[in-house]
């Protein structure tokens, strides 16, 4: 195969990987490059608006059955007029508040009066308030702040180790005058359970947060904090904080966390969740990396089918540059190459080298007699006698029309005369039969022996000149060129 040849195909075959493996990135990454632009509208746009719906009906179902309750309680005539009338017989109250307590399962249930101070609980008057007592403050507060009623995550008055959820309502006499506050309290494990379980079944993280940003309940890492304090949150926090709803998106560690916020206002508590990107973005880059490995596969395919055609169609072309279709002789543009392989290999093993150049007799006249096609059939017959006659090391080609060059390695001049006289009498002595006709030729040879110091052209130029004088000498003869 020659060399210019294998370059062609190894151009084509990079041409083609090149087109193909650019053709797969290009799609492969643009589908990619949708995805994740799709995944961070569906997080922001879809799911998390759905987990946040999710959660704030459960809390409705949880958490707005005890503010029902308390608001109940602050509208007892039975509290009002016991208080209104001077809080007699406290066990009276203390019964009710165990009543209640029980039948609705709280935690706790209170009443607070605005007048004594008194701390009403199911199970007695626990202790008077003070202005003074941290764990009192949360009464002076709400009384002051003009709320109906608030939400609190609390430590327990009554049981000051327990965290509880308190819903504090307030209670007013028939004149509209502020007397107290009563509420219940209740667990506030339930809730953390809920954003337990969001956090490990679908990866996101749910945290309530008041008006002010203060985190009231979450998942360990943001208890205790402030949004307006906490690493990536902070930038965003005023914004969340200053509109009843929102989506938003922030960097955390590097990773883009979208953030869905709502206010919830029976508790006047922000319900935020969020999402990183990163947790659904492992699908794209696998199926990314998917589509790539398929792409490779079908490359190495395509390209060895390539290969594998083209070295066939290759093959096919360099046997037809080589051979004669007619004969299956070699061809004249295969003698350089032959000639140049013997002659390196007699000089070597100081052989002689023989050339015999062959033309038939009068062959314009077969043609004309017998026709185009005859002359063909002659043409091969005579290939076919050279074929024969000549060794496997001998080289045989197709000069011109009805002219074969033949060359012999390892013979001398004298040897080479003696085969060419063999072959022509083989020649005259047979007939080819086409359309019933019996054809007969012979063939005029020139043979000469390559001489020291001779190139190619040279000796091709003695041989020929052989052939001219066997047909100057009457056809049907051999003649030796003169030895150099
Ligand atoms: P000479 O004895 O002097 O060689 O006479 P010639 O008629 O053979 O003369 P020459 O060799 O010059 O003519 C060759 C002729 O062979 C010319 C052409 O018509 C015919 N010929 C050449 N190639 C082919 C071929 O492939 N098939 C056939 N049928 N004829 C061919
Ligand atoms: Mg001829
Ligand atoms: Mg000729």
């Amino acid at each position: 195969m020659s060399g210019l040849m294998k370059e062609n195909k190894l151009r084509f075959i990079l041409i083609l990987a090149v087109l193909m493996v650019f053709g797969f990135m290009v799609t492969s990454l643009t589908s990619y490059f949708a995805a994740h632009n799709s995944l961070s509208k569906q997080i922001s746009e879809t799911a998390l608006p759905l987990t946040s719906d999710n959660i704030y009906s459960e809390i409705q179902n949880d958490l707005l059955k005890p503010i029902f309750i308390s608001s109940l309680m602050a509208q007892d005539t039975f509290v009002r007029d016991w208080t209104i009338q001077g809080e007699e017989e406290p066990h009276r109250l203390v019964r009710y508040l165990a009543e209640i307590q029980r039948q609705y399962k709280a935690v706790t249930a209170f009443f607070v009066s605005e007048k004594t101070k008194r701390y009403y609980h199911p199970t007695g008057v626990i202790k008077t308030l003070s202005p003074e007592d941290n764990i009192d403050k949360w009464y002076y507060h709400f009384r002051d702040s003009g709320e109906e009623y608030e939400v609190n995550v609390d430590a327990d008055t009554a049981n000051p180790g327990k965290m509880t959820i308190f819903i504090n309502y307030r209670v007013f006499d028939y004149a509209g005058n502020y007397i107290g506050a009563t509420g219940v309290g209740l667990s506030v494990n339930k809730v953390q359970e809920l954003i337990r379980i969001y956090q490990e079944r679908y990866g996101r993280r749910v945290l309530f947060v008041d008006r002010q940003g203060q985190v009231m309940m979450a998942s360990e890492q943001y208890r205790g904090g402030s949004i307006r304090n906490t690493p990536g949150l902070e930038k965003i926090a005023t914004q969340i904080l200053a509109v009843p709803s929102g989506t938003y998106s922030y960097e955390r560690d590097g990773k883009t966390v979208h953030l869905n916020a709502r206010l919830v206002p029976e508790f006047q508590w922000y319900l935020l969740v969020e999402q990183e990107e990163k947790t659904v973005e492992g699908e794209i880059t696998n199926n990314l990396i998917r589509n790539l490995a398929v792409s490779l596969v079908i490359c190495i395919i395509v390209i060895s089918l390539a290969h594998m055609t083209i070295s066939r169609y290759q093959r096919r072309l360099e046997d037809m540059a080589m051979n004669d279709k007619l004969t299956n002789v070699s061809n004249r543009h295969m003698f350089d190459a032959v000639f140049d392989q013997v002659e390196r290999t007699s000089k070597r093993q100081n052989h002689p080298v023989s050339l015999v150049m062959m033309d038939i007799d009068h062959f314009k006249t077969i043609n004309d007699t017998y026709g185009h096609w005859a002359g063909d059939k002659v043409i091969v017959a005579i290939a076919s006698t050279l074929k024969e006659r000549l060794r496997d090391s001998d080289s045989i080609f197709r000069w011109g029309g009805e002219e074969f060059l033949i060359l012999l390695p390892d013979c001398s001049l004298e040897r080479a005369a003696g085969i060419a006289e063999d072959l022509r009498r083989a020649i005259a002595a047979s007939t080819v039969r086409a359309d019933s006709e019996n054809i007969t030729v012979t063939a005029s040879f020139g043979v000469a022996e390559q001489g020291i110091n001779e190139d190619s052209q040279q000796v091709m130029k003695r041989v020929d000149h052989a052939l001219y004088a066997a047909k100057d000498a009457g056809r049907n003869t051999v003649v030796r060129a003169k030895f150099v």
